[in-house]
Parts: C-alpha cells; structure tokens; sequence
C-alpha cells in the first residue's frame, strides 16, 4: 500500500478512494495508492505551515548539510530508487538512471544556496543612508508532478524550495508514486525535520484541494498543457505564484548538409528515447530537401532495430508505455484518420515481448510525408510514433515551427553556421539544441518552454529556480547622529 507522506512519517488514516498501480511490463496491478481528499491535504498544508516557522529560521548552513547528505543517500540507494521508477513506469533501467542522475544534479546545485541567497548592497546611496536587498521563503509551496519522470520532475522542485526555506507538499503522479515516497524518507534520514517535505497521492480532488488551499503560496506544476493552463489560472486565482510547465511539440530541422548518419542517430534516440514520452522527445523531423527519402529510409533502418522489451531487460532499449489506454490512443495515430495522406513507414502496433503477453507494447513507429492539420502532427502524441515532415527550405521550416502553440525545444542539425546563428535568434521555443536532439539545460541553467508549453514567468530549477521560491525585500537604513527636523517633502537622495 502506498499512502501518504506527513509530517516525517507515512500516513496513518483510512483513504476514502484508492487507485492502482500497474507494472506496465507485467500488465499486473502490483499496488494499490491512497488518494487524498481535501481534508487529507489540509493535514500536509498544516505540518507544513507549522514546520515553516522553524525551517525558514534554520541556518543556511544547516540547511545545506541536510542536502549534503541527502545527496549522498541518493547515490548510495540508487539502485532502489531507478528500480522502482522502472517498475511502474516502464522505461528501462539505464534511462531510469539517466533521469535520476539529472535529478541529483539539481540537489547538487540548491547545495549552493548560501552564494545564490546573497543580496545586494549599497554603502551611502544618500547621506548615511546604506540600502541592501535580502531574498526570503515564501511559506509552504506545493508542487505537481506528471508521471512520466516520477523522480527527476519532483527534483527539479524541492531541493531549491526546501534550500530557500520554503516548506514543501508534493503531489506525484498517481501512475508512479512510490519514487516520491523514497526520496520523502531519505530526507528525513538526513535530517529534514518532520513537515518540511509532505506527500500527498491522488488525483484532480488532491489538485483542486491544492490550489485552493489559503496556506499554499505558491504551485509549481509540470504536466500535459490543459492541465498546466488549468492550474495556472486557478493558483493564479487563489492568489498564489505559478510556474505552470505544459507539454510539447518538439521539432528538429535536418538542413541539407547535416551528416545523415548523425542525423538519424539522434533522432531514433530522441524520438523512441523512454517510448517517446518525454517532453523533450523529438515528435517532428523536419527534413530540409532533398535529404527527406534518404534520411527517412536511415531513420527507418535503426528504428526497426531497437529492442523493445520489460525495463529491467538486460537488453531492452525502449519499455513498454505506461497504461493500455495511453498505448491504445498513441496508437490511434497510426489510423488514416489521423495520418491523412501521410505513409506510415514503419508500425508499431502488434508488438509482442516473449514472456510478457499482458504488457502495454507498441514498437517504434514512423510516419512519414505528414502534413500539419492531422491530428499525427497537431497533437503531443506522447509515444513512439515520429513524424517526418518535408520542407523545401529553412524558411518553411522556421515558419512551420513557429506556426506551432507549443515551444518547448526545437534542434537543427548543420554545421553551416549562419542557418545556426539564424535558428537560434529566430526559434520560438524556450530550449534549443544545435545538433543536441534534446536540450535539456543543466541545474545552474534554468529549464522553460514557451508559449503553451509553460504557463508563468520564470523557468523551473537553476537560478530561476531561487527566484520562483524566494520573494524580495530591499532594506534602506541610515544610521546617525542628532534629528534631522521634521520635513513632509518626499524623500530625495541627497
Ligand atoms: P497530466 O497533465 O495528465 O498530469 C500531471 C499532473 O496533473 C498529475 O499529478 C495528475 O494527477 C494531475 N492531473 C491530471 N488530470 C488532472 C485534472 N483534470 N485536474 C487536476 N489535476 C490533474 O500529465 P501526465 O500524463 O502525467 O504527463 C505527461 C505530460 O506532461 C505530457 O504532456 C508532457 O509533455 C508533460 N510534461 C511536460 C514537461 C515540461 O517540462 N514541460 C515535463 C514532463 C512532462
């Protein structure tokens, strides 16, 4: 049974709803997950508020030993922890570790909040007078995480709020809830006090509980697109700070001169990369003529050799996807009502793993000459099924992209520098990659889309990060001797 994370211990009460859990290589419910009704996320919000008045007066230094070790607990249980990613999300061990390894990456970084929490100051800016700026918590803040990085989305969030001072109530997704739970007793085995970190498992009930909540402050959400304009609009409502991160679309421009090979590495990698269902996967190829045929028919070759089988298979290169109706509505994009006049070249559906009759397969797919207005390439698809997409120049292709609701990432493969420098000034997408498929910045860097891909203002981890969780406050002081006699004119700087 997985419950429910409060005040430095598992929850303790009679769950009024429930939900499964599945294996997706299996196809088996291995678990069953409590889902918190209001009441039950008024109890987090509550250790919480009470844990802030403590937490947010803890020393800077004290703070940061906790992240030290539990960084270090992270690394030790490690394997524990990318198992069970594995287990009930399916992507495969290496990939589970990749994102773990970036997850860790970003407590690495709130490891540093001592420097990053420095302000400013300003001796004498008038006669006596110094003025300083200092960064402060905002309280108890909440995130909401989607399923398909159980580990590392979550840790893009807590080790910067928690580094600030802030108090924190996770909401995992109820697909693959145990890795939040783990990180949850690893930070009180460094030494979190309790209520600084709560968990609550459940469903919309548990959302709209959080964003109605007064005591939250703020919401950091990542998710699919209607959901994050759902959640930015009403946090935004409530009164709270939002950094609401929606899906995507991601496109990657192949011009004439990229290396093919290259080319159609990256994009097997990125397109079937955790069965595609990554917000940063490659979705779109765009082939700049006349390479469309040929780089088409080298991206076919290495797809139809990827090894599709359970996550924890020594040789598996893509898992399963993570339930039968995700799989079931991927797949309908290989229908001709989705595909229009586009050629399937290479079909997924019917994927069988020996061993594993009841898991939620479907092999890497390949749609090709697909056009924009077909539901294969206007919506996220969020599986293994990459569109190729021809265009007779650069400028169609910049045109195509920017046409596009979501901007999440988009790449170019070339070497030719000036279609580079073009690309990167002219792309309307948070994060760009320059023969990188995926661009995923690292922790001192901050992570955003635009447009529909992220609702809000600031990116989420790195130095945006620090300035989502912290509010600012400017001091202005004078100290001296002697009145200076009453004077009702608006103060001036002299
Ligand atoms: P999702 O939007 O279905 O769920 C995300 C979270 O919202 C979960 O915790 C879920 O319980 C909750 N939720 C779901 N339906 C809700 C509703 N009706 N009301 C309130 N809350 C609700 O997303 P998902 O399927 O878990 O994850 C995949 C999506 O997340 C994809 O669209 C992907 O692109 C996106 N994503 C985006 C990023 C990014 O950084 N932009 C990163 C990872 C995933």
């Amino acid at each position: 049974m997985v419950t429910h994370w409060i005040n430095g211990k598992p929850w303790d009460g009679e769950a009024v709803r429930q939900g499964d859990i599945f294996n997706p290589a299996s196809g088996e419910v291995v678990d069953l997950v409590d889902f918190a009704t209001a009441r039950d996320v008024d109890a987090a919000v509550s250790a919480a508020r009470e844990a802030f008045l403590t937490w947010s007066q803890t020393s800077l230094t004290r703070r940061v030993n906790i992240l030290f070790g539990f960084r270090e607990l992270l690394r030790e249980r490690a394997d524990e922890i990318v198992g069970t990613i594995s287990r009930e999300h399916g992507k495969v061990i290496a990939d589970a570790r990749g994102e773990f390894d970036r997850g860790i990456e970003v407590v690495e970084f709130a490891c540093g909040i001592p420097h990053l929490l420095k302000g400013e100051f300003s001796e004498n800016v008038a006669s006596s007078v110094d003025t300083y700026s200092v960064r402060q918590p905002l309280g108890v803040v909440a995130g909401i995480t989607p399923f398909n990085f159980p580990a590392m989305v979550p840790l893009w969030m807590f080790p910067i709020a928690l580094a600030c001072g802030n108090t924190f109530v996770l909401k995992p997704s109820e697909k693959d809830p145990s890795a939040s739970l783990l990180l949850a007793s690893l930070l009180s085995e460094a030494g979190l006090p309790d209520g600084v970190f709560n968990v609550v498992h459940g469903d919309k009930e548990a959302v709209d509980a959080i964003l109605e909540h007064p005591d939250i402050a703020a919401v950091s959400f990542v998710g699919s697109t209607p959901i994050a304009r759902y959640v930015y609009e009403n946090a935004t409502r409530t009164g709270k700070r939002v950094q609401a991160l929606g899906g995507a679309k991601n496109h990657m421009v192949v011009m004439p001169d990229a290396d093919l090979d290259t080319a159609a590495d990256a994009a097997v990698s990125a397109g079937y990369g955790s069965a595609g269902e990554r917000c940063m996967a490659i979705s779109a190829v765009v082939a700049v003529d006349p390479i469309g045929d040929e780089l088409v028919a080298r991206i076919k070759q290495r797809a139809a050799q990827v090894v599709v089988g359970p996550g924890t298979g020594q040789n598996s290169e893509m898992g399963p996807l993570v339930t039968s109706a995700h799989r079931d509505k991927v797949a309908s994009y290989l229908e001709p009502a989705a595909t229009g006049s586009a050629t399937v070249v290479l079909d997924g559906r019917g994927r069988t793993v020996a061993g594993y009759d009841a898991g939620v397969w479907l092999g890497p797919s390949l749609v090709d000459h697909v056009q924009p207005g077909t539901p294969v390439y206007d919506d996220e698809v969020f599986g293994p099924v990459l569109s190729v997409v021809g265009v007779g120049s650069y400028d169609e292709a910049i045109r195509l992209i920017n046409a596009d609701p979501r901007g999440n990432g988009a790449a170019i493969f070339t070497n030719d520098a000036s279609y580079v420098r073009r690309f990167r000034t002219e792309v309307s997408a948070g994060m760009v990659g320059v023969n990188v498929p995926i661009p995923v910045p690292m922790s001192f860097y901050s992570f955003g889309g635009w447009k529909d891909s992220l609702f809000g203002d600031l990116h989420i981890y790195g130095p945006d990060g620090v300035r989502f969780y912290t509010r600012q406050k400017v001091v202005v002081s004078r100290y001296r001797s002697g009145g200076a006699g009453v004077n009702l004119v608006f103060p001036t700087n002299d």
